[in-house]
């Protein structure tokens, strides 16, 4: 992973009205924190997640405050969605948008932290799947919306475990490898073009995931998904100000 020190604006003459952005994790943890933080700044979200109800919940927050534009729902459930759903949804979406200017890669699942020789094999192929498989096909399928916008940005969510293949990490470590890998392919595949393609390593974050990872872990001492030094590198790579950063990963903290 190439760690690229940015001067990130924190998100203070940040506007992203005229943007539709296509966020998957909206549900929970540091995508529905992204969702209303760039709800706020005044683009139109598409809030992806397998839970209705949920879904709901993080559009009714954002619907709260009136200046914010309404957004719409996209369910699919990254572990059992078949390839078609994939493409129906990218017809959907190119039917009743003009374009897509952001896709940002949120959703993820840990699985087990046992030993390779112990790793159960239907876990593992769950995790690649949610974490590496279902990004891809997603990444895909809206390719033709992202290519109807003059300045597309792609973000995949990273990990310290993509650095450095922590024992005990198994399928989430290699998952995340994996993204960097697919990242990095997709920006030299582009760099001919306008679309721009980076990973984001948040670091620690208290979420249901960290509280799963770590439950001993004092939660005072880590970032809430919503603090600022999270969601400034998403909000920058989703914004004009970084026109021209591709194939980039970079440390939220
Ligand atoms: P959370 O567990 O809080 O949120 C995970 C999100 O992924 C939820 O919205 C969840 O949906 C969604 N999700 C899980 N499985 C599926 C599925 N099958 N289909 C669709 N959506 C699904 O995790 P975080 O916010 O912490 O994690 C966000 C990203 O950040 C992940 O990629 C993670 O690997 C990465 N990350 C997190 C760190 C941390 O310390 N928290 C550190 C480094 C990286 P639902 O609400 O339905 O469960």
């Amino acid at each position: 992973m190439i760690n690229t020190q940015f001067n990130i604006q924190k998100n203070k003459d940040i506007n992203l009205s005229n943007k539709t952005i296509f966020i998957t994790g909206a549900t929970d943890g540091i995508g529905k924190a992204l969702s209303l933080k760039t709800a706020n700044l005044g683009a139109k979200i598409i809030l992806s997640g397998r839970s209705k109800k949920k879904l709901e919940s993080t559009h009714d927050e954002i619907r709260s405050n009136k200046d914010c534009i309404a957004p719409s729902i996209a369910l699919l459930d990254l572990e059992t969605a078949d390839v078609e759903s994939y493409f129906n949804l990218s017809e959907t979406i190119l039917k009743n948008f003009d374009k897509i200017d952001g896709l940002v890669h949120c959703a993820g699942i840990l699985g087990d932290r046992t030993p390779i020789e112990q790793y159960k094999p239907e876990v593992w192929q769950r995790v690649m799947h949610v974490n590496l498989t279902a990004p891809f096909v997603l990444t895909q399928a809206l390719f033709p919306a992202l290519r109807l916008s003059n300045n597309p940005s792609i973000i995949f969510t990273s990990s310290d475990y993509a650095k450095n293949g922590k024992a005990f990490w198994g399928a989430y470590s290699v998952s995340k490898f994996g993204t960097e890998s697919l990242s990095q392919i997709l920006a030299n595949e582009n760099d001919h073009n306008s679309m721009r393609v980076n990973c984001i390593n948040p670091g620690p974050v208290n979420t249901k995931m960290r509280l799963a990872a770590f439950p001993a872990e004092n939660k005072e001492k880590i970032k809430s998904p919503e603090d600022k030094d999270i969601l400034a590198p998403y909000v920058y790579l989703l914004s004009d100000a970084s026109i021209n950063v591709s194939g980039k990963s970079i440390n939220a903290q």
